[in-house]
């Protein structure tokens, strides 16, 4: 017997399945999908079996060793990550490795496994001799409790406990734990579902065709009532369901409605799990233990056999698509299972992207709306502050629009959310006497300053050093913090208002496991009465008491140069907005802008989805940009500008002379032109139907494959360019 191996390494000059010979004891276990050790080159290499081939007579290397007995990638997995493969032009094998968490990828390096626990149980015994005063101690404890662990009995007396596993009175055996308790919560609170929410539930359900339906649900339209009503008909038809949110921060809050009505029926799927709670929560969908997982992007991929739905919450989110490679959409491939499942994909949000939104006008998707809050509770009031004129009067970036509306909301004992999409204490500093501009050594980008740790970094590349006392350039003493970060505001509040407990949530708060859920919860508890945040609060979050959300720059998404920088501002504003009044009283919202004609922003005022979305349509069509035309990436990277900046050219030549469906442009520096030392180029293609883009692009990276020197990404349907 012959099989065909696709080992772990991520390189195109290796992307190719290997044949190896199998050993007769091994024959009989082998399946196509599982895991297997061969030796390669020198190496010793995990990989999967992709092939079974009749046996012939060429001289072949044999397999070491099977790793699994069950199979790691069904045949639907196997066939998506083809798929990958041909659309996003990754290695087969990085496709695989994406789908799995880390204990089951293909991986030499991987120790993560079954946490495996010692028990003991009482057996039927006869009275055998004497037995110590401890060992009948254990006996007593043991037949109170049932089967324990080793290691509690251990601490009676462990050579006791020794000698019943020898006198066969009691009984020792391993079994596996998950690391996650499956906790119940209880206080299921299932609403009666409003016209509305039945009316989108109906729809679904009463069609019969495996569609997918596009969700446009105002903030606080009670969209998550309505997935879990129709995942509540899938189960009960013994079918399974994967719901999709777009962040961390979000995922707690899901979990905890989501478990409160279905129990511990549910796998939690996120990168704050460490490898090994994420290797058990899939090992219940593995074994079947479970019907719903809630996750990530990866979560898309849980291993499911019988699909009814899929969920994808803020389905605008950049997040759905994965940065690196295999650049994959989350909401394409739900697309791709729901084909082979003949199963459901529910996209939701308040704000739909522009192409899915564009994409339901054409009827690829069918679209649902909930147009108003639960209880006909209103959208939040929205007030636009100038701070072209407010600037004079401001305090420390706050306007005393601002500052009036935070008092009178803390004295109400109500509170506040308030979001600064920038981390950090100043965005940057800069000398006031000679207009020197601290920068990352490696990248182009100004450092930002952190207070907390005392130190100037890079949130490029993560690049951090000692502040400056005297300017390095014209060594004056004239350093000055220039632009404001979430570290800074969080210091002033309490500087500014009476009574103010604030705390922050952003990327520097959250690293240690579970601080999401703890700094959520805090806020919830009335530990606190203002969340200061970055866009992480931005989405999805649900607290009763906020009636003030304040936006204290909204122009920092909308100063980006690229061509999605209106829709995420508008995105960003109407998300941050929907956090306010949610319950029984009415919120309101103040933004503060330098911008305040600026289309995004007053639509966002408005509450006008449909206003933003014509608009932005029509500045799309002028310019040639997604949804009317398709775009592909292309980025030239190296450590040698001269080498970069030459085959850029190059390549944009190639292109031209292929892609002649196709409107180039470029090459041109990428908005940050170096980052880690590395130049970066990019090139931008822009279709309707080229049929030669993947000929070319395939051709391009042959040709590149085996340069050291030379980098070649390419992203389709990029987030930013
Ligand atoms: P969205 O996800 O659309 O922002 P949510 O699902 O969070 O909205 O719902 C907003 C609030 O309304 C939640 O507190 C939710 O518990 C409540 N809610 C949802 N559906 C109903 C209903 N049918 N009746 C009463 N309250 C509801
Ligand atoms: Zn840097």
């Amino acid at each position: 017997m012959i099989v065909g191996v696709l080992v772990e390494l991520s390189n195109k000059n290796v992307d190719k399945v290997f044949d190896y010979r199998v050993p007769k004891e091994f024959e009989k276990k082998i399946k196509i999908g599982i895991r297997v050790k061969v030796s390669f080159g020198h190496m010793e290499l995990i990989g999967f079996i992709l092939d079974i081939k009749k046996e012939d007579n060429r001289e072949l290397k044999e397999i070491l060793e099977i790793l699994d007995k069950e199979v790691i990638l069904n045949e639907e997995l196997l066939a998506l990550g083809r798929i990958m493969q041909k659309e996003t032009l990754c290695t087969l094998i990085s496709a695989y490795q994406a789908m799995l968490p880390k204990g089951y990828k293909a991986s030499r390096k991987t120790n993560v496994n079954k946490k495996i626990y010692t028990y003991v149980k009482l057996n039927n015994y006869k009275e055998q001799g004497k037995l110590s005063a401890s060992a009948l101690k254990i006996i007593e404890y043991v037949k109170k409790s049932g089967p324990v662990l080793r290691s509690v009995v251990n601490k009676i007396s462990k050579s006791s406990v020794d000698t019943l596993i020898k006198k066969e009175i009691l009984t020792c055996y391993d079994q596996e734990v998950y690391r996650l308790e499956n906790t119940q919560e209880k206080g299921s609170k299932q609403y009666e579902l409003t016209r509305d929410q039945k009316k989108v539930v109906d729809e679904v359900l009463n069609d019969q065709e495996p569609s997918t339906y596009l969700l446009h649900g105002v903030t606080g339209s009670g969209k998550t009532e309505v997935y879990m009503e129709l995942i509540d008909h899938y189960l009960k038809l013994k079918k399974e369901a994967i719901v999709l949110v777009p962040e961390i921060s979000l995922t707690p809050q899901m979990v905890s409605r989501f478990k409160k009505r279905f129990g511990s029926n549910i796998a939690v799927l996120h990168s704050a799990l460490s490898d090994g709670e994420k290797y058990d929560e899939y090992r219940k969908i593995v074994r079947g233990e479970v019907q719903i997982v809630i996750g990530a992007r990866s979560a898309i991929f849980a291993p499911f056999c019988h699909l009814g739905i899929i969920v994808i919450d803020e389905e605008h989110t950049a997040s759905y698509k994965q940065e690196n490679n295999p650049k994959y959409n989350a909401i394409d491939i739900a697309i791709k299972r729901s084909q082979y499942h003949h199963c459901k994909v529910l996209l939701a949000s308040a704000t739909p992207s522009l192409e899915d939104y564009a994409r339901a006008q054409k009827k690829v998707y069918k679209l649902l709306h909930l147009p108003k809050r639960i209880n006909n509770r209103e959208l939040p009031k929205i007030e636009i502050v100038d701070m072209n004129k407010a600037i004079r009067k401001s305090k420390n970036g706050f306007s005393l629009e601002l500052i009036q509306a935070i008092q009178d909301t803390i004295n109400r004992g109500e509170q506040v959310l308030l979001l600064l999409n920038r981390r950090g204490y100043s965005s940057f500093i800069s000398c006031s006497s000679c207009g020197y501009v601290e920068k990352c050594p490696n990248c182009d980008i100004s450092l930002t300053y952190h207070k907390t740790s005392n130190t100037l970094r890079c949130h490029y590349c993560g690049y951090g050093t000692k502040v400056n006392e005297v300017c390095p350039h014209c060594k004056e003493k004239a350093l000055k913090q220039m632009g404001m970060g979430t570290e800074k505001i969080e210091e002033i509040i309490p500087k500014l208002f009476e009574q103010a407990r604030v705390i922050r949530m952003d990327f520097d708060t959250t690293s240690k496991k579970g601080a999401h859920e703890k700094i959520i919860n805090a806020f919830k508890n009335k530990k606190y009465n203002i969340l200061l945040g970055t866009q992480m609060i931005a989405k999805g979050l649900d607290f009763e008491d906020v009636t003030l959300v304040g936006v204290i720059n909204a122009d920092t998404s909308l100063n980006i140069p690229d061509f999605r920088s209106s829709e995420v501002t508008f995105q960003l504003l109407d998300q941050v907005a929907g956090r306010s009044g949610r319950k029984d009283k009415n919120g309101k919202v103040i933004i503060q802008t330098f911008n305040k004609d600026h289309y995004a922003i007053k639509y966002a005022k408005d509450h006008d989805y449909i206003g933003f979305f014509n608009t932005e349509m029509m500045v799309r069509r002028q310019l040639s940009y997604p949804p009317y035309y398709y775009i592909t990436y292309v980025k030239i990277m190296s450590k040698e500008y001269s080498l970069a900046s030459k085959e850029s050219m190059k390549i944009g030549n190639y292109l031209k002379k292929k892609l002649t469906s196709s409107i180039i442009l470029g090459p041109s520096v990428c908005n940050v032109f170096r980052i880690n030392n590395t130049y970066r180029f990019g090139i931008i293609i822009k279709y309707k139907n080229e049929d030669q883009l993947y000929k070319a692009l395939e051709t391009l990276i042959e040709h590149y494959k085996s340069n050291s020197k030379i980098k070649i990404d390419i992203d389709f349907n990029p987030n930013s360019l």
